[in-house]
């Protein structure tokens, strides 16, 4: 079985060559997977502009020895909104990284696939905060990846109840009890933010437009928590308007 077909997205893509390009994409089979498109630099590459990043794409791929080889690509959803507004690429930028970061290469990530999907049509969709669109996006990527921070109970014991400061490396909010004093508190918005930020589906996301303060608190805990528990830099993440 060395030639087979999938569903992607493409992350990111660079030059090889004259006219090839190596795309890199997140498959819902095969997870991450490195090809090579031929002529695809050329004017009249069959591939157009199929294998550009953002690009939900149908692919017919030749399994290689270092890097597969894409023959046929047809797009899905071409996200045109999104891609013509800086707000929304960029916001699409960090995703893309985000999930470059964590997914592995020939292991099956249908949920990571689908979330990601869902996350790119939020932002074509036209969002009121492709931000907040993004911080949802982080979150519920955590929670997949098994770092799903608690928000309606403390990360230290359990006990039930929204708490009003968090710990990034605890893992989430913290009660009164468990807090060492070194967590700031919150203001009383975010932690709600937050939780309705990992628990609603992204097109009720896509509406909400949350208070400034809150916002950029919720903000500055989404980066730290994910870097923190990745153990990654988000290089696109600071460079989203907020
Ligand atoms: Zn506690």
């Amino acid at each position: 079985m060395n030639l087979y077909r999938e569903q992607g997205v493409v992350l990111r893509t660079w030059k090889l060559g004259e006219a090839d390009r190596i795309v890199v994409l997140l498959t819902q089979g095969e997870g991450k997977v490195r090809a090579v498109a031929k002529g695809v630099r050329k004017t009249k590459s069959r591939f157009g502009g199929r294998l550009e990043p953002f690009s939900h794409v149908d692919l017919s791929l030749y399994r290689g020895r270092e890097l597969d080889i894409v023959t046929q690509a047809e797009v899905i959803t071409p996200f045109r909104a999104l891609r013509e507004d800086y707000d929304r690429v960029v916001a699409g930028t960090a995703m893309l990284e985000a999930v470059d970061q964590v997914a592995q290469e020939r292991e099956a990530a249908i949920r990571l696939y689908l979330l990601l999907v869902r996350a790119l049509r939020a932002l074509d969709g036209g969002p009121r905060d492709p931000s907040v669109v993004l911080d949802a996006f982080l979150l519920k990527l955590m929670a997949l990846e098994g770092y799903r921070p608690a928000l309606a109970e403390c990360a230290g014991c359990g006990a039930r109840g929204q708490p009003r400061c968090f710990s990034i490396a605890r893992g989430g909010g913290l009660c009164e009890r468990c807090r060492t004093g070194q967590e700031s508190t919150l203001d009383a918005a975010t932690m709600p933010l937050l939780a309705a930020l990992l628990g609603d589906d992204l097109d009720t996301t896509a509406t909400a437009e949350p208070a400034p303060a809150s916002r950029r608190e919720a903000g500055a805990l989404v980066k730290g928590y994910v870097e923190y528990h990745l153990d990654r830099r988000l290089r696109a993440y600071p460079l989203v308007a907020r």
